[in-house]
């Protein structure tokens, strides 16, 4: 087992190989990135490659997100520090806890309850306590503390969903990746004096959003 200095170097060179050598800037979003120890977000077996540059698998045909899709999409929401954020697709809870790091509250969605329990378990184990977790189709949003400056959806949607586009604050930000089942573009979405603003970031590839306004299989 490595100590936790040696956890810690290895997430310096992801940041420094992955994440600062690809353009992410924001400084409190590599801090934040040094400091959630992913290692402790997948199963034993993954632990030599858990800082390595890709996804891996967390049961229930899921994945944890490749660091760098963490850390560029973390960025893209532009947080400051006491934004509400809602995040669809909480999965082992790895983006949750980045998150919670650089906001004052997080709402996470997860439609597999096993992936909600683990990942609630763990990042109570962490010592977070700005985060609530629902069970449910995270594609027709969370309405109860909506509206949000941030919405986050770490799942590939066929379209933006409305209810996303109406739960989102004036101001705030929703970042999505669009498109084909297996192959998406990171779009960022801005809502502003009431309209909409769409840019298209780059080519992504996630697991699908599944439910009510995202793919029906
Ligand atoms: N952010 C996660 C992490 O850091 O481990 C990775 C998320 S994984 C790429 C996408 C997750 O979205 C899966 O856990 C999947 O079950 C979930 N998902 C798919 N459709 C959903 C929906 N409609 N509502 C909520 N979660 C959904």
């Amino acid at each position: 087992m490595k100590k936790v200095e040696e956890w810690k170097f290895e997430r310096e060179r992801m940041v420094q190989e992955q994440i600062i050598a690809r353009g992410v800037k924001d400084e409190r979003v590599l801090e934040a990135m040094r400091e959630v120890p992913r290692h402790l977000f997948v199963e034993k077996t993954y632990y030599h490659q858990v800082y390595n540059d890709y996804p891996l698998p967390v049961g229930h045909g899921q994945t944890i997100s490749q660091p760098y899709m963490v850390a560029v999409m973390t960025e893209l929401l532009e947080l400051k520090g006491d934004e509400n954020v809602l995040e669809i697709g909480t999965g082992s809870g790895y983006q949750t806890a980045v998150l919670a790091l650089l906001c004052s509250k997080v709402y996470t969605m997860e439609r597999i309850a096993e992936l909600t329990k683990d990942a609630r378990s763990r990042l109570e184990k962490l010592g977070f306590r700005n985060i609530s977790f629902m069970v449910g189709d995270g594609s027709i949003g969370w309405p109860d503390y909506a509206p949000y400056k941030g919405i986050i959806v770490t799942a590939g949607a066929p379209d933006i969903p409305n209810a996303l586009i109406e739960q989102l604050d004036e101001n705030g930000r929703l970042v999505i990746p669009v498109g084909h089942e297996h192959c998406q573009v990171l779009n960022v979405v801005k809502k502003h004096k009431g309209r909409i603003y769409r840019k298209e970031i780059f080519e992504c590839t996630f697991v699908p959003l599944l439910g009510k306004q995202g793919w029906k299989h």
